[in-house]
């Protein structure tokens, strides 16, 4: 029987709706006491690690993470589950898809309806991740994101809509597999990526979105000595406002590394305009375009590599393309 490891870290898919309607945290956490879920068919081992919602977890409380998980692994775990809050899963799931060597499966899963509410999909979906992380198909495809009856790549999926249970979604590329009741099934093949084992977090790492008739302020606001990298969602295929760029231009003589991607998340960040603020000038100013990740996932990358102390060049291969 294949064991499993539950890493629970809090999450809508812990919390409970009040008498008032109001989604509130468990002081006891009602997915980690799932444990019997499966029961004969794999055996689960329950690590409450964080109770927290998904807008308090950091870089740092994902370093644990994947530190717990490199701990299991060793100790002969076969595949492990992780439950978190939706609004930043996407980037913790990114975070160890970057930042782990692992073989066994690892599968990040949560919920957007609470434990107690009517149709609430947490057990559903916390069934169906354990049952990904225990098939054998699962093995080699990096992290995983199972929501909804959907498997996703932690290095596409996103989150699209603020409630509704279908919301995580692979925009250019589709989900990679699908679970048709208990088993999962998959039908894409990703690309191999590289990971940086790292052994610690930098800060500083910033994210900023493009708008009509942007200009300098926002980037003047990161024009100091702590400021370790920005990723800029730029407009359309990669392309800036003319009046950032003096601003952009004080960054990059910094030496701050400056990742652009779009700020749509459909289709990937291209140089292909020749104009005063185009990808092309950008690419020459010496920002690295980041093809097919969205910002959040793009910020990830940069602070992974970063954090890795991949030297300049090192960096921009890395970043350059989603499937190094
Ligand atoms: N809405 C969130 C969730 O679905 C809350 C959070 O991310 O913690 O889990």
């Amino acid at each position: 029987m294949k064991k499993i490891l539950a890493i629970h870290t809090g999450g809508t898919i812990s919390m409970s709706q009040n008498s008032r309607g109001e989604v509130v945290p468990n002081a006891k956490n009602p997915i980690a006491q799932e444990a019997t879920i499966l029961e004969g068919r794999v055996q689960l081992i329950t690590d409450e690690l964080f109770n927290l919602p998904s807008p308090h977890m950091t870089p740092t409380q994902m370093l644990q993470v994947k530190q717990r998980i490199v701990k299991a692994e060793a100790a002969g775990i076969d595949g492990v589950v992780i439950t978190h809050g939706t609004d930043t899963l996407e980037e913790t799931a990114y975070f160890l898809d970057l930042t782990l060597p692992s073989k066994i499966p690892v599968v990040v899963t949560g919920a957007m309806r609470s434990s107690n509410e009517i149709g609430s999909d947490g057990v559903h979906n916390f069934r169906s991740a354990i049952q990904v992380a225990a098939a054998d198909e699962s093995q080699g495809k990096g992290v995983l994101v199972v929501m909804n009856d959907e498997i996703h790549t932690a290095r596409y999926v996103t989150k699209t809509h603020t409630t509704n249970v279908a919301t995580f979604r692979t925009p250019t590329f589709g989900p990679i597999g699908l679970v048709v009741k208990d088993r999962p099934t998959y039908f894409q093949q990703l690309i191999h990526q590289g990971v940086c084992d790292l052994d610690h977090v930098v800060d500083h790492v910033y994210l900023l979105k493009a708008f009509a008739g942007m200009d300098g302020t926002l980037f003047d606001a990161l024009n100091n000595d702590q400021t370790a990298g920005l990723v800029v969602e730029g407009l359309g295929v990669g392309n800036l406002p003319p009046q950032t760029l003096p601003a952009v231009q004080r960054l990059l003589d910094r030496h701050i590394p400056i990742v652009l991607v779009s700020r749509f998340y459909n289709g990937v960040a291209e140089d292909i305009y020749d104009y005063q603020g185009g990808g092309i000038e950008l690419r020459k100013m010496g920002l690295m375009l980041c093809q097919g990740l969205n910002g959040q996932k793009a910020r990830i990358k940069l602070l992974v590599g970063l954090s890795a102390g991949l030297p300049q060049d090192a960096l921009q291969e890395f970043l350059k393309t989603a499937v190094s």
